[in-house]
């Protein structure tokens, strides 16, 4: 498996190996870019279990690109440039092991040449975000052709087949700008998907039925696709206090009184500007509701993704809140930088609410809790699935309004979300039920264990076949 740059790449394909060892007796190495050896990748690596073995491509040379270069754009280049190393280390693989598929995921289709080359039969896209996403970069090279103007520009939503319509300005962030070349990246990746012979996607029915019905069938123009999620993260809940002592948030969060706590992050590498960090801060404190927020320096400067390649803040982001912010909230709230357990604050039950930027493992992994949201998108395609996720259809998110996100809005869509009687009840009930339904599929049977059970058998069957011959 190859994972391009960013954790929320490399959690969900390290999941996918695990459930393929747990449930189908299959070993994966999971190959990972020389650029993105952060202290947090390399702590996530070594806490893998031994069917998954962790190898580092050799570093290329990106230093032709500008440094506004965007990761789609950095993560694609170092992709493309690494094939020849690549296609070495797949030869090596087939030498000394039965190699039954090469994994690559969304920005990684340019590595199954280095498959090709190397004569691995299954060559597999892992996309780990949702159906509605994938079925707008499949659907890219067409409309590269169809949509003249930007996407922001366009008078009405896109709508694509079982999709809820997009607006234009909340389309994936990558297609924004069509000088800027990761258009070009993500319109080439759209074109390069269908050289894969099955595409394994991190969603489920529940949260998107009609876009799964749709891509379920066969057609003869893409790969077959595989919901097979929701795949995410489980760290285990149960602390053994003897040897190590309770993570600090968590203590404090058994201390809150249950579905009390709205947990705010915005993922492995997002950061707000420093005015909207302010306006959270005070729109908190107005709420009157319990929080516990992993607060970043400010991307003023830079990007609101700066962080993207380590978590790790950059200055000191308490200096960035609001003077006495800290002492006011002490009872009701916790701050904590950069980095929390997310799952196990997902998991707890003191856990009622999720701020979330809408990064799709963090949307699965509060609807797996049954935790519903508030959606605070900033880049990537987060925008375009607060727009699926507060649809009336799926229901599971409020969406504090792009515009205006000023501390009474932020209240009050927190108090709506955790104890309002109108909306923020139907979404609390909506995701209790996307919870159960998201347990069935992954448990033998489920639909989602059957596609995974489904593609693994195809490429058994196709080695032994290959092997016979
Ligand atoms: N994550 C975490 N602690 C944090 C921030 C993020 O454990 O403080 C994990 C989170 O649980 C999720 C991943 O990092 O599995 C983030 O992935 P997502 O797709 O939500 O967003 P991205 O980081 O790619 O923007």
């Amino acid at each position: 498996m190859l994972a391009t740059p960013g954790m929320g790449h490399l959690i969900p394909l390290a999941e996918l190996a695990k459930r393929l060892a747990s449930r189908h007796g299959i070993t994966t190495t999971l190959l990972t870019f020389a650029s993105t050896a952060s202290a947090t990748q390399r702590a996530f690596l070594a806490s893998l279990p031994s069917t998954i073995s962790a190898q580092s491509l050799p570093a290329v040379d990106l230093s032709d690109l500008p440094p506004t270069a965007a990761i789609e754009t950095r993560m694609s280049e170092e992709c493309a440039r690494s094939v020849p190393a690549l296609t070495s280390i797949l030869l090596d693989l087939k030498r000394t092991t039965r190699l039954v598929a090469f994994v690559a995921d969304l920005f990684g289709a340019d590595s199954f040449d280095a498959a090709a080359k190397a004569g691995v039969t299954n060559k597999c896209l892992f996309f780990p975000t949702n159906l509605h996403v994938l079925t707008l970069i499949l659907h890219l090279p067409e409309l590269d052709g169809s949509v003249t103007c930007e996407f922001k520009e366009l008078p009405e939503p896109l709508r694509l087949p079982g999709c809820v319509p997009i607006p234009g300005p909340d389309i994936l962030m990558p297609l924004q700008d069509k000088s800027d070349p990761c258009y070009r990246w993500m319109v080439h990746h759209g074109a390069k998907y269908r050289d894969a012979d099955a595409v394994l996607v991190n969603s489920f029915d529940a949260v998107e039925p009609e876009a799964a019905k749709i891509l379920r069938q066969p057609d003869p123009t893409r790969p077959t696709v595989y919901p097979i999620g929701p795949l995410i993260k489980h760290d285990n809940n149960n602390n053994d206090f003897a040897k190590t002592p309770r993570e600090p948030c968590l203590a404090w969060l058994d201390a809150q009184p249950d579905r009390s706590v709205l947990f705010v992050s915005f993922g492995s590498g997002g950061s707000l500007p420093s005015s909207e960090m302010r306006e959270l801060a005070l729109g908190l404190e107005r709420s009157g509701q319990r929080f516990l927020w992993v607060v970043r320096s400010p991307s003023d400067g830079g990007a609101v993704n700066d962080n993207y390649y380590d978590a790790e803040s950059k200055r000191d982001p308490f200096a960035y809140l609001p003077e006495g912010f800290v002492e006011r909230t002490r009872d009701t709230g916790l701050v904590v930088p950069s980095w929390a357990p997310q799952t196990k604050v997902l998991a707890h039950p003191a856990t009622g609410g999720f701020l979330t930027h809408c990064g799709w493992n963090s949307v699965l992994e509060s609807l797996v809790h049954g935790v519903p949201m508030v959606a605070w998108p900033l880049y990537a395609e987060q925008r375009q699935n607060a727009v699926m996720l507060a649809d009336e259809s799926v229901g599971a998110a409020i969406r504090v309004p792009e515009k205006g996100k000023d501390a009474e809005r932020i209240a009050a869509v927190v108090r709506e979300l955790m104890e309002g009687e109108g909306k923020g009840a139907a979404v609390r009930a909506k995701v209790a039920e996307m919870r159960k339904a998201a347990a069935d599929g992954l448990r033998e049977g489920g639909a989602a264990a059957a596609a995974l059970a489904e593609v693994v058998d195809k490429w058994t069957t196709t080695e032994d076949q290959l092997m016979e011959e």
